[in-house]
């Protein structure tokens, strides 16, 4: 299903997408060389809570997962990319987290992720990695808008992550978004321009290019969900919800402060 939102319905997207931005930097600001995935879990869930939102995660049950996610936020560590499921593990200085978050509030979800090295400092193919996966992002929000095509924002995205040396995954991606998390269209992080779906006013994407710096293939934890490089190596994510307007796109997901 394509889901187009309303006004109102995108007025409500807005204050999921605030929200999500605000938690994900807050919980980034927060954490430090030995912080416990589990700390980062609770300080997602007191947010939520707080806020009067609800959890996109705490219920999801997919068809690859074990029964429902069970948290509320995922952190992936270094080899980790996808679903990473929180875990009692502390945080050494120049690890690289990945958070990735999503809310639903007043019916409308949106859905983000951001990587850094904790301590903020790390190694420099670790700061490629994010970066390439940041410009990435802008490469495909600048090529969104109305009558762009999916196959525009694919290569957009695409062309940057290949032209830093990465091989791309296909299997996940990312998504149209709105009255549920994971919508069609899907946005596969490589592709031809001028095919696909044509965007329109008021569509939802949540846009997530990811890269593993060695391998386009993955491995599954035995938890079932945290998804990891075949090889080990070090990965990165970064992704916001953008709403398409009349004349290009707005990230959604932009911290306010
Ligand atoms: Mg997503």
């Amino acid at each position: 299903m394509i889901e187009i939102l309303s006004p109102g319905r995108l007025a409500a997207a807005r204050t999921s997408g605030a929200l999500v931005a605000d938690i994900l930097h807050t919980i980034r600001d927060r954490t430090t060389v030995g912080t416990n995935l589990l700390d980062i879990d609770r300080w997602a869930k007191e947010m939520i809570l707080r806020a009067g939102a609800q959890s996109c995660y705490v219920d999801y049950a997919p068809s690859f997962g074990r029964g429902p996610f069970g948290h509320y936020i995922c952190t992936a560590v270094n080899d980790a990319v996808l679903h990473g499921r929180p875990r009692d593990q502390v945080l050494a200085a120049g690890d690289l987290l990945t958070l990735d978050l999503a809310v639903s509030q007043d019916g409308v979800a949106a859905d983000a992720a951001v990587s850094f090295l904790v301590g903020g400092t790390g190694d420099p193919r670790s700061a490629a990695l994010i970066s390439a996966t940041e410009r990435a992002l802008a490469a495909g929000v600048a090529a969104a808008g109305p009558d762009a095509r999916v196959g525009d924002l694919s290569h957009a995205i695409g062309t940057v992550l290949t032209e830093a040396g990465y091989p791309i995954n296909t299997e996940f991606g990312g998504h149209g978004i709105g009255s549920t998390m994971h919508q069609d269209p899907h946005v596969p992080n490589t592709g031809r321009p001028g095919r696909g779906y044509r965007l329109r006013p008021g569509l939802l994407l949540a846009l997530e290019p990811w890269v593993m710096a060695d391998t386009a293939t993955l491995a599954i934890d035995a938890d079932g969900w945290t998804l990891r490089s075949a090889t080990g190596c070090r990965t990165a994510h970064s992704e916001h919800t953008i709403a398409i307007t009349e004349d290009g796109a707005e990230i959604l997901t932009l911290p306010s402060r």
